[in-house]
C-alpha cells in the first residue's frame, strides 16, 4: 500500500506520529497515516497567513486555472482515488467512483466562479459598486461520510475567491484528502493549501485560532455548536452544515411500484450515512402495507458486503463507533416496531448490518425522532396530510425532505409547508454545485454551493461615489 504525507507550507511532511487506518469491511488496519502535532497545525496557520496577501493579489484567471488543474489531476487519478475511498470509507466502488467524479465536477464549477465587481447604481446622483474581497485564512473541517467531496467543496470556494485554506478531514477518513494534497502541492504556491490529519484533537485549535477568518464546518450538530462557540471570540465567519432527520411524505395517489426503488436509494445510499438521506418515511394508510412490502422486498434483495466486491450495493458502517450506534438502533427497532427486513448484524468480520425496514412504529421512538445515520428505515403510517406535515416539521433538524405524489401541484403545496432547506418532489438526496444547499433550524448556518454559497467566502465591500 502507498504512503501519504501532510501538506504544510508547500511541503509534504511526516506528522509527529503515525496512526492506523481501519478498513471498515474488515475491521483491520490497511495502512497508516501521519497525524499532525499541535505545533504543525499552528505552522499550517502561519503558512496560510503568510501566503494570503500574494494569493489574494493573484489574478482570478490564474486562481481559476490552478483549480481547474487540480480537477484535471483528480480526473487522471480517479481510479486510484475511488479504490482508496472504498478502503477507508467502506462505500461500494460505484458510489466511490461517483464521489470522485462529483469532487472533480464541483471543483470545476467553483473554478468558473468570478467575483468581479458589480455596479448596482450608476445615475445622476450616485455610482455604487460592490466588490467581493477574500476573508483571509479559512479552516475547512470535514466528516467521514463523504470525505473527498466535502473537502473539495471547502477548497474550491475558498481558493477561487482568494482565501488560503487549512483542510482537516475526519480522523478515520483522511487518506484521500491527503492524496489530494499531493496533487495540490505541485499546482499551488506554498501555504495556499494545507491539508493535515489529526486524532480528533486539532479541530478546536484551528477553529479558535485568532488568525483564522472563517470556518467552514461539516459534521454533527453537537460539534457544530462547539465550533460556533470557539469562533465567537473573534467573530469568525462561519458556515455550518450539520445533522439532519429528513422526512419523506408519500401522498395517497402514488404508484408504489414506480417510486419504491427511488425511496430505497434515498434512504440507503452510503449505508444510510448521508446528512440528507431519507431517515423517516410517512406513508398514507391506504398504501402503507404495499409500500412496506415493496421496501422490504428491495432490502432483502440488496447485496451487502465489501465495497470492492462485484454487485455490492451497501457497504459497512464507516467506523466502529457508528457500528455500535447502529446496533443500538437495531435494538430500538425491535422494541418499538416490527422489523420486516434485516434487523441483524452480518455474521462476518467488519462493521456490517443488514438493510433494515421497520413498520408499525410511531414518532415517539428514537429511531424516528433522532438522526440514526445507519441503514435502518422506519415507516410510519398517517391518515391526514395536514397532520403529517406537522409531524415532519416536528424536529430540531431542517436539512431536507421529500414529497411523493403523481400530482406535482399537490406535492408542491405540501412541499411549501416543510421547514427545511431543501424539499425534493419524487426524488430524494439530490444536490449539485449550482444549487444552494442550506440547513434550516439546527441543521446549519449559511449556504453552501451556488453563487450564494461561494459568496460566503468573501467580504462584501461597497464603494459609493456621490456625483
Ligand atoms: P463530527 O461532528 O463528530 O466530526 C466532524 C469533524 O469535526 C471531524 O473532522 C472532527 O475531527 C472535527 N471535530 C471534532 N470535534 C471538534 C471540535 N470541538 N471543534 C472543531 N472540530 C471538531 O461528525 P462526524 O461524526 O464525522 O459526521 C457525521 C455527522 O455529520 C452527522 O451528524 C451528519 O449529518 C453530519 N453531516 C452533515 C452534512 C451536511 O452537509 N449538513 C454532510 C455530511 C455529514
Amino acid at each position: 500500500m502507498r504512503t501519504v504525507k501532510l501538506l504544510i507550507n508547500g511541503q509534504l511532511v511526516n506528522g509527529h506520529k503515525n496512526i492506523d487506518v481501519i478498513n471498515p469491511a474488515t475491521g483491520k488496519a490497511f495502512m497508516q497515516i501521519p497525524v499532525a502535532s499541535e505545533a504543525q497545525a499552528l505552522e499550517a496557520v502561519v503558512a496560510a497567513k503568510a501566503a494570503f496577501p500574494g494569493w489574494a493579489a493573484t489574478k482570478i484567471e490564474d486562481r481559476q486555472a490552478m483549480l481547474r488543474k487540480l480537477a484535471d489531476r483528480l480526473q487522471e487519478n480517479a481510479e486510484e482515488f475511488a479504490k482508496v475511498l472504498v478502503l477507508e470509507q467502506g462505500k461500494p466502488l460505484a458510489e466511490a467512483t461517483a464521489e470522485v467524479l462529483y469532487a472533480e465536477t464541483f471543483l470545476r464549477y467553483f473554478a468558473a466562479f468570478n467575483s468581479s465587481m458589480e455596479t448596482i447604481q450608476d445615475d445622476d446622483e450616485m455610482q455604487v459598486e460592490v466588490y467581493r474581497k477574500p476573508l483571509g485564512v479559512v479552516v475547512g473541517i470535514a466528516p467521514w461520510n463523504l470525505p473527498l467531496l466535502i473537502g473539495a467543496n471547502k477548497l474550491g470556494p475558498a481558493l477561487v475567491t482568494g482565501n488560503t485554506i487549512i483542510l482537516k478531514p475526519a480522523p478515520t477518513t483522511s487518506v484521500t484528502s491527503l492524496m489530494l494534497g499531493e496533487l495540490a502541492k505541485n499546482i499551488f504556491p506554498a501555504g495556499v493549501i494545507n491539508i493535515i490529519a489529526d486524532e480528533n484533537d486539532l479541530g478546536p485549535i484551528l477553529s479558535s485560532h485568532p488568525d483564522v477568518a472563517k470556518v467552514s464546518f461539516t459534521g454533527s450538530t453537537v460539534t457544530g455548536r462547539k465550533v460556533a462557540q470557539t469562533a465567537a471570540s473573534s467573530l469568525k465567519r462561519l458556515t455550518l452544515e450539520l445533522g439532519g432527520n429528513d422526512a419523506g411524505i408519500v401522498l395517497d395517489d402514488v404508484d408504489v411500484s414506480k417510486i419504491a426503488e427511488r425511496i430505497f436509494a434515498g434512504a440507503f445510499m452510503n449505508c444510510g450515512q448521508v446528512c440528507i438521506a431519507l431517515k423517516r418515511l410517512y406513508v398514507h394508510e391506504n398504501q402503507y402495507d404495499e409500500m412496506c412490502d415493496a421496501l422490504a422486498n428491495i432490502a432483502n434483495n440488496t447485496k451487502v458486503g465489501d465495497g470492492l466486491d462485484n454487485g455490492v450495493k451497501i457497504g459497512p458502517l464507516q467506523n466502529f463507533m457508528q457500528f455500535e450506534k447502529a446496533q443500538k438502533y437495531l435494538g430500538i427497532a425491535a422494541r418499538d416496531g416490527k422489523v420486516i427486513a434485516g434487523g441483524a448484524v452480518l455474521d462476518r468480520q467488519g462493521y456490517f448490518i443488514q438493510p433494515t425496514i421497520v413498520r408499525d412504529i410511531d414518532d415517539s421512538s428514537p429511531l424516528v425522532s433522532e438522526e440514526q445515520f445507519a441503514p435502518i428505515l422506519p415507516i410510519i403510517k398517517y391518515r391526514d396530510v395536514n397532520d403529517v406535515i406537522k409531524r415532519a416539521n416536528n424536529s430540531e433538524y431542517g436539512l431536507g425532505g421529500s414529497v411523493w405524489s403523481s400530482d406535482v401541484i399537490r406535492a408542491k403545496e405540501v412541499a411549501s409547508q416543510i421547514s427545511t432547506g431543501t424539499v425534493w418532489i419524487n426524488h430524494h438526496l439530490h444536490f449539485g454545485p449550482h444549487i444552494p444547499f442550506a440547513g434550516a433550524k439546527q441543521s446549519g448556518l449559511g449556504v453552501e454551493f451556488s453563487k450564494e454559497g461561494i459568496s460566503e467566502f468573501t467580504q462584501c465591500s461597497v464603494i459609493s461615489v456621490a456625483k
